[in-house]
């Protein structure tokens, strides 16, 4: 195996689990999108189910269906819109499904019954995110249209809070908003006499922050992967929760530098005074971001290195000082014992949804 690769906590994945489970007392569902926000999906969504996870989350049909062929018989739900054409193929896997408009209803109903099956519907309602699902006023037809059909089941009624993690005071009254339209729509389902079945609107900062969110059960991503929120929780023992990824790779090579001399691309770093660089076998092709350069410090011997120069394809270097470490010696580039990876989104602005997910197929996952 090469140097670089991505070590994968999944003891902390139990703890963490473990946590929210004890905390929220709900259902779980894990949301193991995007190769389980780069985690690797089967080894990650067989641990989240062993560990009490109720039901696992994907967003393309795809996914749902990588899973089944792993062997994952959880129920399965389907959180974005597929194209028509996909649809014969969802409900080949047995995905349930989030929908909110009477098209893709409609064609839901049409292949279920070809296929002689009953597709488990979650009615989604657009309380506030705009991206997709049904007005709250017309969530108790559209639910009385599944629940009335041949063809498929009324297994839940979901929304998503967009601002759930800010604990700014015009976030707070947002989130209640939607929290508040949400339980109406799901008091006027009940209303018509149909069982909502499972209610759900909680991702991770919802969780943390928002009780009244829980209803029967919590989606919660970022937070199982080990990346709460800023800010306080009176809910969750957010100190507890450990981040799973640790990228890790090997110093290939050192050399001795002088004073003055330059390293890597477009020359933007130079050594203050004579020292030692290592060149590690990872780069931007990686996922490891360009805008890094001069700008992040990795753990090798025991000491936070500073990157030198510009991040490469393939290769970055590394300053090791007068003293360095040895030659083929680990080093952390981020977790395990170096800032972990939402220390590293932040500084370069961005989340650490996109740092995790952006460590590529190149980089074998190691589970531990
Ligand atoms: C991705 C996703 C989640 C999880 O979001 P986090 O911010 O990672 O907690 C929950 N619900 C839906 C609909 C999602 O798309």
């Amino acid at each position: 195996m090469r140097a670089t690769r991505a070590v994968i906590h999944l003891d902390y994945l139990r703890k963490n689990i473990s946590l929210v489970k004890e905390g929220t007392k709900r259902l779980l569902c894990m949301p193991v999108k995007a190769d389980a926000y780069g985690h690797g999906v089967l080894p990650v969504a067989r641990a989240a189910l062993a560990a009490g996870a109720d039901y696992l989350a994907v967003a393309t049909v795809r996914e749902g269906e990588e899973l089944r062929e792993g062997g994952v018989d959880a129920p399965v739900l389907l959180l974005s819109i597929p194209l028509p054409a996909e649809i014969n193929a969802l409900v080949g896997a047995d995905l349930e499904v989030l929908a909110g408009d009477a098209d893709y209803l409609d064609a839901l109903e049409s292949a279920a019954g070809t296929a002689g099956k009953r597709v488990p519907v979650h009615l989604k309602i657009d309380t506030g995110m705009g991206r997709i699902g049904c007005t709250p006023e017309s969530a108790p037809d559209l639910a009385e249209k599944i629940a009335r059909s041949r063809h498929m089941r009324l297994a839940g009624c979901a929304t998503h809070l967009a601002v759930s993690d800010s604990l700014a005071a015009a976030d707070i009254a947002y989130t209640k908003q939607q929290i508040a339209l949400f339980t109406g729509a799901v008091g006027a389902i009940k209303a018509r006499g149909i069982d909502p079945a499972i209610v759900h609107a909680a991702n991770t900062g919802a969780v943390t922050f928002h009780e009244d969110s829980w209803f029967t059960m919590v989606r919660p991503g970022i937070l199982l992967y080990g990346y709460p929120p800023e800010g306080k929780s009176a809910l969750i023992d957010t100190a507890a929760i450990r981040p799973l990824m640790e990228l890790k790779t090997n110093i290939v090579y050192i050399k001795f530098v002088r004073k003055g001399q330059s390293v890597s691309y477009g020359r933007i770093w130079t050594a203050a005074e004579d020292t030692h660089v290592g060149t590690l076998p990872l780069g931007y092709a990686d996922g490891l971001s360009r805008l890094l350069s001069n700008n992040w410090s990795v753990l090798a011997g025991n000491r936070l290195c500073p990157l030198a120069g510009r991040i490469c394809m393939d290769q970055c270097m590394i300053d090791l000082g007068a003293e360095p470490p040895a030659r083929w010696d680990e080093v952390s580039v981020f977790g395990g014992g170096a800032p972990h990876a939402g220390i590293l989104a932040r500084r370069i602005n961005t989340i650490p949804y996109e740092v995790t997910c952006g460590i590529n197929k190149r980089v074998p996952r190691v589970y531990a």
